[in-house]
């Protein structure tokens, strides 16, 4: 015989399927997110993934690594240029502008759940299509605004049962910034050998990004390097101070981070950064950060406005989640089955099952499979309370069977009486009437 030539697909490298089992985690991690969100007057945005691929070269950034090595673009059959979304401010921003939202009153606070995609190298905890959930807060130039963002991730967390440790930076102004660029390229220089080619083109075009070098040897050139704090003007400094001020108010532990610049471009000012801490107390990986942007509306065509957000990972969250065997809640158990044996009594049954689901009562079935001894056992292993049995004889006598699973006993119910019967019986075992 003719061996099969037909492929077996696999899910893209980098890719994965979200299965039936990982979604409990994940409908409790959003179900928190939504409920924080709201509590702290936040309206949920949701833009597309595909957008112009000059917003994120303009937003992120030409020479980032996410705009020239990882997003996904290409030319569509209609000569425009798309890209998948590698970040989700940018549309945010481009949204805000385009839907005049700069005549509401300011500042609009704003919320997503979204994929993302990046064509990173994929290893443990880094996929080509992921989620985050982030907010931006457009129209406030108030360090409050970038403190609130930082307390309500640590709330966030608090409430996940997950140690965390804020690390907070300033990256200043513009001119703040061009000084300390200058003293840090000083500094690079004069340790230049000690660096690969690399990094030198990094120190050539960007020399913040060698802050951010997981490089060992870059890291410990970095403990001579000038700090930025030394570099910020009276007004940024001030800003600064009223940000750490608010943390320290509300108990927020902080960690002064003066290497921290985060890899996109358009931040300014404050930039934090929320990093998981292990058993031992080590801080282990980058759950999400952000900070302040306040050029990027006027960049992207819009009036200044200036804005603070931040990005959180989903899938680190849940990962993390998951390792340490935090609980969560289920899905409600069914509190009913419904089993039936041949075609009348799969009629009756369908419509009895929708009865009891309108008036809210949780039931199962599994119609398509046919022995009783089958649905049974289904109904065993989903651990309802009540079986409802309807079979040949049930349908020339005009009853139905109720079986207690705990007990075992079995009853003979009028058909007409048996929605009665089955909130009668809930609601002494429930207790709660339904
Ligand atoms: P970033 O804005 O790049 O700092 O991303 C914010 C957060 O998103 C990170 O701290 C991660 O938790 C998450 N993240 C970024 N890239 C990926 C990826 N490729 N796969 C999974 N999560 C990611």
């Amino acid at each position: 015989m003719k061996k099969s030539s037909k492929k077996n697909f696999q899910t893209v490298r980098g890719m994965r399927d979200i299965l039936p089992s990982d979604w409990p985690v994940v409908d409790f991690v959003f179900s928190k997110v939504q409920s924080l969100y709201r509590s702290y007057g936040f309206d949920r945005i949701e833009t597309p993934i595909v957008e112009d691929v000059g917003l994120f070269q303009r937003a992120v950034g030409m020479e980032t690594d996410i705009v020239t090595k990882e997003m996904y673009s290409w030319v569509d059959q209609g000569d425009e240029r798309l890209a998948l979304r590698p970040e989700g401010t940018a549309g945010v921003v481009r949204a805000y502008i385009e839907h005049g939202m700069l005549n509401l009153p300011q500042p609009v606070k704003l919320w997503y759940w979204g994929q993302m995609f990046r064509r990173e190298r994929p290893q443990a905890g880094r996929y080509r299509q992921f989620w985050q959930f982030g907010c931006e807060v457009l129209g406030s130039d108030q360090p409050v605004a970038d403190a609130e963002l930082i307390i309500m991730m640590y709330r966030l967390f608090e409430e996940l049962g997950l140690a965390i440790k804020v690390k907070v930076n300033s990256l200043g102004s513009e001119q703040c910034r061009a000084s300390y660029r200058r003293a840090l390229t000083n500094y690079f220089k004069s340790v230049v050998s000690k660096l690969n080619a690399e990094q030198k083109e990094t120190l050539s075009h960007n020399p913040l990004r060698l802050l951010d070098s997981r490089d060992p040897n870059v890291i410990a050139l970095k403990e001579g390097a000038p700090q930025i704090i030394d570099y910020l003007n009276e007004d940024c400094r001030e800003h600064f101070l009223k940000v750490v001020d608010y943390l320290d108010d509300l108990d927020i532990p902080y960690q002064l981070d003066y290497t921290l610049v985060r890899g996109l471009d358009y931040y300014n000012q404050t930039v934090f950064e929320f990093v998981l801490v292990d058993e031992q107390g080590n801080e282990s990986l980058a759950l999400g950060g952000g900070g302040r942007y306040d050029k990027l509306v006027e960049e992207l065509g819009g009036r200044p406005t200036p804005a603070v957000g931040y990005a959180m990972g989903v899938e680190r969250i849940i990962n993390i989640m998951r390792e340490r065997k935090i609980d969560i809640p289920m899905p409600p158990v069914p509190d009913v089955f419904l089993a039936q044996l041949g075609d009348e009594a799969r009629k009756k049954s369908l419509k009895l099952f929708e009865e009891l689901r309108r008036i809210g009562v949780n039931v199962s079935q599994s119609f398509g499979k046919e022995g009783i001894k089958q649905q049974m056992e289904v109904a065993n292993k989903r651990g309802v309370k009540f079986t409802l049995i309807l079979g040949q004889k049930e349908i020339m006598d005009g009853t139905i069977l109720i079986r207690d699973m705990e007990n075992g006993i079995q009853e003979v119910i009028d058909f007409n009486k048996i929605v009665g019967e089955v909130q009668k019986r809930l609601s002494k075992v429930n207790g709660n009437g339904q």
